[in-house]
């Protein structure tokens, strides 16, 4: 038999010093200006802040709680805490102060990080926090802001720090991170990162997403280091020796373009509300920024004229899809050297597929009596994972855990989809999102897919009203590109080149804005809440 060595985080780190000399992190800085350090760099200042965060009393278990955007200290913060065997809770600050509060209570953070942009929102949520959290202001001396709360300074905290530290050694199912859902329904609940977990999704991530991930490569989070992990990014890439360029608070086309220009960035990661605006800059400017390879895209359905629209520009697109509860990558779409012969055609309608499990996710979709259904690219049902990097529970939540899992242990992700026979994946919709027309189902993905090809249509939704024959009709909500707004009619048009006449929505509206939900996503939620009693003709 071979040695049991326990899988570890601050491991990943302390390889990329050695293996990766030259990689490393260049941040666009709340401050202002651009910092650049190694991933050696980082490992040293990871183990200061643990010496420092030993100082302030954090011990093995504890909660080192984060609202910040991405940067390099938010990286050292990931190794530093789950290195020392506390866990790093990053909250998302697009959230409610309700729900931020919540949350902050339901993890026991004992330490708040927070980026200078976000001390106005502590400053307004003082009277509510525990008395016992300490708050970290993530950066120096001469840029602590003022404020009537008992700040203290991160830099502070490091300088004078060994950059060296006596790591311990850790069983691997130690929690090492903690997320919560956005919670559209109910609490938030938490997903709780084990070091075995994060470190198993990094490797079949980097070995996967492989076309991204490489020695030498730039890549460009755009999604969040406070949404699930950033995809795995902040892990896989010093695994692997490719360098993060964090783009911090300005997330706009023009913002990343140049951002990406600069620092020859060859993949980039993000929602597809992000990459509508990178597309409108990149056709203003007539070419995409120089180096630029791959685009990541998932969190939603990617439309497939965005992915067209980045492909014809000769950037090839991977439409992934995953959720915080499965750390969070599940399936990708990149396609297999076989189909890269298919004509261009078909190529583009695979990508726009959520593509293809990775090596540790089993996929299974079922009926509503719990029958597995065929692969066959037809059969509809409810989506069930299993898995190394999937949750088994929610943390501190009895009540969501046993209705996590199956009587077989499949955890109910709550999306409807298809499976084909090349194993592409098609999510349909969120269970909750899919309209219930006559006893047949029209899936609202598909639907705003087609209406997204529109030249006349920046954004659009899809949402169910309620009908006395039918129990529920599709509505059309658009965001008009111009002042030429596209006429039901015209929508009908392009939408019966590919569904069946009943599933066309019986009306159109148009709205200024879609709303968001804190992880960039339409707000269906909000938007039903929006429309509730309208009338359809
Ligand atoms: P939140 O619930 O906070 O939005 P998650 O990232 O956990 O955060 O959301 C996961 C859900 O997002 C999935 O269950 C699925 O409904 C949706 N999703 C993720 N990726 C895709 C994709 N590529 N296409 C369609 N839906 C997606």
């Amino acid at each position: 038999m071979m040695m049991n060595q326990p899988l570890s985080i601050i491991e990943i780190l302390r390889y990329a010093c050695g293996a990766h000399p030259g990689a490393g992190l260049v941040s666009v800085r709340t401050e202002g200006d651009i910092h650049r350090e190694t991933y050696a760099e980082a490992y040293g200042r990871a183990a200061q802040l643990a010496h420092g965060l030993g100082k302030l009393g954090i011990g093995p278990g504890d909660r080192v709680a984060t609202l910040a955007w991405n940067g390099y200290r938010h990286f050292e913060i990931y190794y530093g805490v789950s290195g020392m065997g506390a866990v790093c809770h990053t909250i998302n600050p697009r959230l409610s102060a309700e729900q931020m509060l919540y949350i902050i209570g339901h993890a026991e953070d004992k330490v708040l990080c927070v980026d200078l942009t976000f001390v106005p929102l502590i400053d307004a949520l003082a009277d509510h926090l525990p008395k016992s959290l300490q708050l970290v202001v993530l950066t120096d001396r001469a840029h602590m802001p003022d404020s009537a709360l008992n700040l203290l300074c991160y830099e502070e905290i490091l300088a004078g720090e060994a950059t060296q530290y006596d790591w311990p050694i850790l069983d691997e199912q130690t929690a090492a991170a903690l997320c919560y859902t956005s919670g559209t329904t109910g609490h938030p609940k938490g997903a709780l990162y084990s070091h075995r977990s994060t470190v198993m999704h990094a490797m079949t991530v980097a070995i996967t997403l492989n076309k991204s991930l490489k020695e030498g490569a730039n890549i460009l989070p755009v999604v969040p280091l406070f949404h699930v992990n950033a995809w795995g990014l902040p892990y896989a890439a010093p695994l692997v020796g490719s360098s993060l360029i964090m783009p911090g608070p300005k997330l706009d086309g023009a913002s990343l373009y140049d951002l990406m220009e600069a620092e020859t960035v060859t993949s980039a990661w993000g929602v597809p509300t992000v990459w509508m605006g990178l597309r409108a800059e990149i056709e203003k400017r007539g070419q995409p920024p120089k180096g630029f390879e791959q685009v990541m895209v998932g969190g939603s359905a990617a439309p497939r004229s965005m992915i067209e629209g980045f492909e014809k520009d000769g950037v090839d697109v991977c439409h992934a899809w995953g959720m915080t509860e499965m750390s969070p990558v599940g399936t990708h779409g990149q396609l297999s050297e076989p189909m890269k012969s298919l004509p261009w055609d078909e190529q583009m309608r695979l990508k726009s597929l959520q593509g293809r499990r990775l090596f540790g996710v089993e996929l299974k979709i079922v009926d509503e009596q719990g029958n597995p259904l065929p692969h066959d690219g037809k059969a509809m049902g409810e989506l069930y994972v299993r898995g190394n990097t999937i949750v088994s529970g929610y943390f501190n939540n009895p009540a969501a855990s046993a209705k996590a899992l199956d009587a077989e242990g499949w955890f109910g992700t709550g999306d409807v989809a298809t499976i084909n026979a090349l194993g592409f994946l098609s999510i349909q919709d969120r269970s909750k999102d899919l309209i219930k027309s006559g006893g047949e189902w029209i899936s609202s993905i598909d639907l705003e897919n087609i209406v997204m090809g529109s030249p006349k249509v920046a954004a659009c939704a899809v949402i169910a009203i309620p009908h006395p024959k039918w129990d529920e009709r599709p509505l059309l909500v658009v965001v008009p590109k111009g002042e030429d707004k596209p006429t039901l009619d015209e929508l009908h048009e392009m939408l019966l080149a590919h569904v069946a006449k009943w599933q066309l929505p019986d009306a159109v509206e148009f709205v200024a804005d879609l709303p968001l939900t804190a992880t960039g996503k339409v707000s269906k939620l909000t938007l039903r809440k929006q429309f509730e009693g309208y009338q359809l003709p």
